[in-house]
């Protein structure tokens, strides 16, 4: 339970990595703020939050939107009175498709939520915890962002600004009690790569060379998890502005 008495604020909470991520930081004692645009399956990881004994609320907001994330920051100031943890961790991937056929549509909105609303997410929590003089955040990432995958360049570039923010803030803030890291999965079992597969069995456009599983398997969510707890922790003391790979050896 090393994490009783923290605040944690979980975007994408609702499925997936947010999800697995929310229960295991209540479940080590957090108290958990759930943020997803889609608000049937944010309660309903709330429901499971407060089934294993945990305590939360849940906030629906679109991180692309800067007042649906200043109302989520200060929702979370409002009652609880500080953030401690940021899991930074919302986000989208692209339709597999060749670089040339990428609509400008489809990279607004790639760009929105992968790198604007982590850029709004850590702005307005970076204030409240640089009052604190202390917190973690954690961005989610992906290998994408420390070399291409095939086919979704766009989503590798978003990645990369992901990094790139990861390291700029962490650099800014090293000295004022704030620590700033990057998760970065390879493939996890997830409703977004659901979407992928989904993708290919519809006859969408299939890469010639998909990312081999290493291991032979995805991860499970509760594996990233893992890590997203030990970076909230003071287990992690001495890391800012580190590109943690959970990948299970995809990018060797
Ligand atoms: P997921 O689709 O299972 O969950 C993503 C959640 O984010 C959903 O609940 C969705 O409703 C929410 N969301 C999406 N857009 C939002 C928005 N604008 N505002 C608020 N909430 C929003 O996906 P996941 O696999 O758990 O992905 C989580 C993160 O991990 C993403 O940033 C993704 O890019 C990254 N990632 C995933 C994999 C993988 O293999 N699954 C690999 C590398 C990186």
């Amino acid at each position: 339970m090393e994490l009783t008495n923290k605040i944690a604020v979980i975007t994408g909470a609702g499925s997936g990595i947010g999800r697995a991520s929310s229960l295991k930081l209540a479940g080590e004692g957090a108290t958990v703020v759930l943020v997803d645009f889609n608000k049937e399956t944010g309660e309903e990881t709330l429901k499971l939050v407060k089934e294993q004994g945990g305590e939360g609320i849940f906030v629906q907001a679109d991180v692309s939107k800067d007042e649906e994330v200043q109302n989520y920051v200060n929702k979370t100031v409002e009652t609880y009175g500080r953030i401690d943890v940021f899991f930074n961790n919302a986000g989208i991937i692209q339709k597999f498709a060749p670089f040339t056929s990428v609509e400008e549509s489809e990279f607004d909105r790639i760009m929105a939520i992968n790198v604007k609303g982590v850029f709004l997410g850590m702005k307005y929590v970076l204030k409240v915890m640089e009052e604190q003089g202390s917190g973690s955040i954690i961005n989610t990432a992906s290998t994408a962002g420390v070399r291409p995958e095939h086919s979704v360049a766009v989503y590798s570039a978003s990645k990369h600004a992901v990094i790139g923010f990861t390291k700029g803030a962490a650099l800014e803030y090293a000295n004022k009690g704030i620590r700033i890291n990057a998760l970065c999965p390879g493939g996890v079992q997830t409703a977004l790569t659901a979407s992928v597969a989904t993708q290919f069995e519809k006859g969408g456009y299939v890469p010639e060379e998909i990312s081999n599983m290493r291991m032979g398997r995805y991860a499970d969510p509760k594996e990233l998890a893992e890590m997203v707890s030990f970076l909230a922790s003071d287990r992690a003391s001495y890391m800012t502005g580190s590109i943690v790979l959970v990948d299970g050896g995809l990018t060797l």
